[in-house]
């Protein structure tokens, strides 16, 4: 009988240790890796350089005021209306009827506008809009490649996006990757103009 309680005692002692350990482990794992969740919160305490204009859309269509699941890549588009400025794209954004939005625009004069706040979800990317920030980006024709002063300003904002996410440039994709549509077509039609963008992220953040 003695022994009997006495190794029901011990495995009871074995079991809260069990528990113990599991319950440390897994706060190790909390403190160790981010959770998605803590992932986008990171992003509410992230203070924009000067050179990006914040000029917020109101909430509506485009802009639902939804959060964004996680923050796991970039997406990058253009705008596909050759001509038009980075405020242009983003007061039709900021239209009642309009149901598509982008975190930023990067306009032809290099200027940067931001449209919605960073953990927010905008309307750009279809089923990756859960998980990423979108880019649109002008350009001054049709064949969409982007001019000398907007390709330097948007390497270097997608070079500050990867830092604030500790993302690599692997994250970094087109609309073409997460739909096959041809956007942003310059870049679509000539993937090693593509490398070579993700290629100048890599030296802009190496540089600082
Ligand atoms: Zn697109």
């Amino acid at each position: 009988m003695a022994k009997k309680i006495g190794r029901r005692r011990r495995s009871r002692l074995w079991r809260v240790g069990a528990l113990v350990m599991a319950v440390a482990v897994g706060l190790g794992a909390w403190w160790l890796w981010p959770t998605a969740a803590r992932r986008v919160e990171a992003l509410e305490k992230v203070a924009p350089p000067a050179w990006i204009q914040q000029d917020f859309i109101p909430v509506g269509k485009a802009r639902t005021g939804a959060r964004l699941a996680d923050y796991a890549g970039i997406v990058i588009h253009y705008v596909g209306n050759p001509g038009t400025t980075a405020r242009n794209n983003r007061n039709y954004f900021a239209m009642e009827d309009t149901n598509v939005c982008s975190h930023f625009v990067v306009g032809l004069d290099g200027e940067i506008v931001q449209c919605l706040p960073l953990w927010e979800r905008s309307a750009a990317s279809n089923q990756r809009n859960r998980d990423t920030i979108s880019i649109e980006v002008c350009h001054p024709d049709e064949g969409g490649a982007f001019n000398a002063a907007t390709y330097a300003s948007l390497v270097r904002l997608v070079a500050w996006l990867c830092d604030v996410g500790r993302l690599d440039t692997a994250a970094v994709i087109r609309h073409y990757d997460v739909t096959g549509k041809d956007c942003p077509l310059y870049y679509v039609q000539n993937p090693d103009a593509w490398e070579r963008l993700l290629w100048d992220v890599e030296a802009q953040r190496a540089d600082g």
